[in-house]
């Protein structure tokens, strides 16, 4: 089997499960963006998702995502979510390529992505932020508890970039259903105040289907479209 056929495998089936997911909790599949996070594998992968017709990839670290989002061919079709812990130190960084940030969780972060946006001309609300909630046990990953969040809200919502939602990894060892019906509850609030702020960010490759059911608008998937990752260089 070649990359591309294992890769359109993957992704034929991980299609199949949303669409399950959204056939029994009454969603349509348009209002789910699918992340395909390439984390660990090469630009070239993501040259195969977008001829497979993916438009949003996700990268967790800046180090390896700055080179390697510069050699995709199709760099102008995809947008860039990066999904994980960030420093401060990197956010200029992350601020040039990035077009979603899913783990905002402090003030500080908010001001350097705030100062990077500008520096790099980017236009303003060019870069979307979701804040990351730490549901229970989800600790040490990052994220700011759910009573953190209408104030951080307020910071991103002054800044140049734009607020979308909220983003959450459940808990290891937690029942998902819990974390992301308290995520759905978090978002409800969130809208209160901020109506535009509508993005869910959660479900990965073991939980995607929960995820769904308490109305993600974005799932982070990676693993069960691309194979198991190889070991952390
Ligand atoms: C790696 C990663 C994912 C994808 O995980 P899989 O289990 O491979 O689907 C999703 N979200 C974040 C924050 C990640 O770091």
């Amino acid at each position: 089997m070649t990359r591309r056929q294992e890769i359109g495998r993957g992704l034929a089936s991980v299609e199949e499960r949303i669409r399950r997911a959204c056939e029994e909790s009454g969603r349509s599949r348009q209002e789910i963006t699918l992340v395909v996070v390439t984390k660990y594998f090469p630009a070239s992968d993501i040259d195969l998702l977008v001829d497979l017709g993916v438009r949003a990839v996700g990268e967790n670290k800046d180090q390896e995502a700055r080179t390697k989002i510069a050699d995709v061919a199709a760099r102008d079709r995809i947008e860039v979510h990066f999904v994980g812990q960030l420093q401060s130190n990197k956010a200029a960084s992350v601020a040039r390529y990035a077009d979603v940030v899913h783990s905002v969780d402090r003030a500080r972060l908010v001001r350097a992505l705030d100062r990077g946006v500008h520096r790099a001309d980017r236009a303003e609300g060019g870069v979307t932020a979701l804040i990351q909630v730490s549901l229970d046990g989800a600790e040490g990953r990052g994220g700011v508890p759910p009573g953190d969040v209408p104030a951080l809200a307020d910071d991103v919502a002054a800044s140049r970039l734009r607020l979308g939602g909220v983003m959450a990894v459940a808990p290891l060892d937690g029942d998902p259903d819990r974390a992301f019906g308290r995520l759905e509850e978090v978002s409800h609030e969130l809208r209160g105040s901020h109506p535009g702020a509508s993005w869910i960010s959660a479900g990965m490759s073991a939980d995607l289907e929960h995820a769904v059911a308490h109305g993600a608008t974005h799932l982070r998937v990676g693993s069960a479209i691309l194979g198991s990752r190889p070991p952390h260089r």
